[in-house]
C-alpha cells in the first residue's frame, strides 16, 4: 500500500520502523503470544532506537516529531505484533507522556531519561474493579497526611504492572467532586504497600502482561504528585485524547497485518486449479478492507496533523479512534474467514489478530465513550 499524505522524512521513519519490525518482531510473534509473557529487552532496544523519545521534545531527552510520527511508529509496530506495540504504547504514550505533559522540572530530570531509554518501565493506572468506563468513579484514595499521600485501593488491568518501575496513578484527593477531586501520582512499586498480582490471562494480546496492583496505606511524597492537588486528572484528559489517536493508529496497523495474511493467504490458496482469488467474493471483500483501513488511517492522520498544528483534535480524534478499531474489528473478522482452516489454527496469524483486535474498542475509552465526545461537538 501507498502511504498517501507522508512527508519523506515520514516516509523514511516508517521503512526504518518497518525493517526492524519484520526482522525482529514477526518472527518471534506467534512466540511471545503463546508464552504470554512480554520481552522486556525491547523496550531498551526501542530506546536506543529513539523510538521511545517520540514526540518528546530534544531539551528532555526525547527524539523530537508529534503525533504523525507517533502514529507511524505504532501502526508499524503493530503490524508485527499488537501485544508488543501495546506493552511500548502504554509506557510511552501514557505513562511517561503524562509525566512529561503534567510533571515539574525536578519529576521530568528524575523521571524522564530512564523512561526515554528504555531502562525503566511505566504504566498508567485508572480502571478499577469499579470503575471502567466512567472514569468518575474511581475510588482509590490519596488522603493528605503533612508531606506526604497515603494511598489506598486497587487499580485493575494495568498494562506492564507485573514489571514496571513507575506507575502512574489516579487517586482521589477530594471526596465527592468527581473529576474534579482527582490528583496523578507517580507511585515507585517498592514503596510499602504496594503490591502486584499475577499476571491476568486474557483473550488475546498475550505477550502483553497485565496485572491488578493494590495499596495499602501507601505513604507517597507530595513531591511525587504530578500538578496541582485535584486537578491532575482534568490536566490528564489531554494526554488521554493524545493517546486516542496513537491507538487509532494501533488499530490500522493491526488491520494492514490482517489484510495483509488473508492477501497471502487467498493469493497462494487453490482450489481446484485457480487461487480462490479468482472468486469475485474474495476479491470483493479484500478490496473492502483495504478501502476501509485506509480510510482509517487518513482519519487518523487528521487527527494527528491536528495536534501538531496545535489546534482543537478532541472530535477528530475520537472519530479516528471510533472508526479505526471498529474497522480493525471488522477486518481481523473478515481476515480470518477469508483464511478458513488453517487461520483458525492456534500458531496462525489470522487467529492472534482476530483475538488482538477486541480490547482496542474498549481501551482508551470504549466506542460509546467516542460516540458521546463527537456528540458532544456536533450536537446543538
Ligand atoms: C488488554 C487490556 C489492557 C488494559 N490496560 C489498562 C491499563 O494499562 N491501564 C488502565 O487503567 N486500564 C487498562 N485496561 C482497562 C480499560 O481501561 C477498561 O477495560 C476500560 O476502561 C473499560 O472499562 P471496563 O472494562 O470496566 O468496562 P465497563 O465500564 O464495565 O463497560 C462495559 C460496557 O458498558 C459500556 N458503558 C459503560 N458505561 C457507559 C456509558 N456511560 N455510556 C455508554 N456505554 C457505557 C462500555 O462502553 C462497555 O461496552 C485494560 C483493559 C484490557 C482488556
Amino acid at each position: 500500500m501507498i502511504d498517501i499524505g507522508l512527508t519523506d522524512e515520514e516516509t523514511q521513519f516508517r521503512d526504518s520502523v518497518r525493517a526492524f519490525v519484520d526482522r525482529s518482531v514477526v518472527p518471534n510473534a506467534t512466540r511471545w503470544d503463546i508464552a504470554e509473557r512480554y520481552p522486556r529487552e525491547l523496550f531498551a532496544q526501542a530506546g536506543a532506537l529513539g523510538w521511545l523519545g517520540v514526540g518528546f521534545p530534544e531539551e528532555v531527552g526525547g527524539s523530537g516529531g508529534g503525533s504523525v510520527m507517533s502514529a507511524i511508529l505504532n501502526a508499524e509496530l503493530t503490524r508485527g505484533s499488537a501485544a508488543i506495540a501495546l506493552g511500548l504504547y502504554v509506557h510511552s504514550t501514557l505513562a511517561t507522556a503524562a509525566i512529561y505533559h503534567l510533571g515539574c522540572a525536578e519529576q521530568k530530570a528524575r523521571y524522564l531519561p530512564p523512561a526515554l531509554a528504555g531502562r525503566k518501565v511505566g504504566c498508567w493506572g485508572y480502571a478499577e474493579p469499579g470503575a471502567g468506563a466512567d472514569i468518575s468513579r474511581v475510588r482509590t484514595r490519596a488522603r493528605r497526611e503533612g508531606s506526604e499521600y497515603v494511598l489506598s485501593g486497587a487499580k485493575i488491568y494495568i498494562t506492564n504492572a507485573t514489571f514496571a518501575d513507575f506507575m502512574v496513578i489516579v487517586a482521589v484527593t477530594e471526596p465527592g467532586q468527581g473529576l474534579k477531586g482527582m490528583s496523578l501520582f507517580v507511585v515507585e512499586p517498592d514503596m510499602p504497600g504496594v503490591a502486584v498480582g499475577a499476571p491476568f490471562r486474557k483473550l488475546g494480546m498475550g505477550a502483553s502482561e497485565m496485572a491488578e496492583i493494590t495499596f495499602a496505606d501507601t505513604r507517597v511524597p507530595q513531591d511525587n504528585r504530578l500538578g496541582p492537588e485535584h486537578t491532575g486528572f482534568i490536566a490528564a484528559l489531554k494526554v488521554l485524547s493524545l493517546g486516542r489517536v496513537a491507538s487509532a493508529a494501533t488499530a490500522v496497523g493491526l488491520g494492514r497485518a490482517a489484510l495483509e495474511e488473508a492477501l497471502c493467504y487467498t493469493s497462494a490458496r487453490m482450489q481446484g486449479d485457480k487461487p480462490i482469488t479468482d472468486h469475485q467474493f474474495v476479491r470483493f471483500t479484500l478490496a473492502d478492507m483495504a478501502t476501509r483501513i485506509e480510510a482509517a488511517w487518513r482519519l487518523t492522520l487528521h487527527a494527528a496533523r491536528q495536534v501538531d498544528a496545535g489546534g482543537e483534535f478532541d472530535c477528530a480524534a475520537a472519530m479516528a479512534k471510533l472508526f479505526a478499531t471498529e474497522t480493525c474489528t471488522h477486518v481481523c473478522e473478515r481476515a480470518l474467514h477469508l483464511c478458513g482452516a488453517q487461520g483458525y489454527m492456534r500458531e496462525s496469524n489470522a487467529q492472534r489478530f482476530y483475538r488482538d483486535c477486541k480490547v482496542l474498542e474498549l481501551g482508551e475509552g470504549t466506542s460509546e465513550i467516542q460516540r458521546e465526545t463527537i456528540f458532544r461537538h456536533i450536537g446543538r
